[in-house]
């Protein structure tokens, strides 16, 4: 089975940079000012790795 991708939402802060990485697979919720996966089934792989490495919270894993 191919690897999903999630967030800690507790540790999540909101800054919206993985959203701006690879919008395809990730979105700010202005509100709740936490970023959900919306496909967590996968995407273009450098880019959530790209967006795994830049959150300044590190709390974006594959399962
Ligand atoms: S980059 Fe990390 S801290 Fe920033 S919104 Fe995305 S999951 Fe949250």
């Amino acid at each position: 089975m191919a690897r999903r991708v999630y967030i800690d939402e507790d540790e999540c802060i909101g800054c919206g940079s993985c959203q701006d990485i690879c919008p395809e697979v990730f979105r700010l919720n202005e509100e709740a000012e936490k970023s959900e996966v919306i496909k967590p089934e996968g995407g273009p792989e450098d880019l959530i790795e790209e967006a795994m490495g830049e959150c300044p919270m590190s709390c974006i894993f594959w399962e």
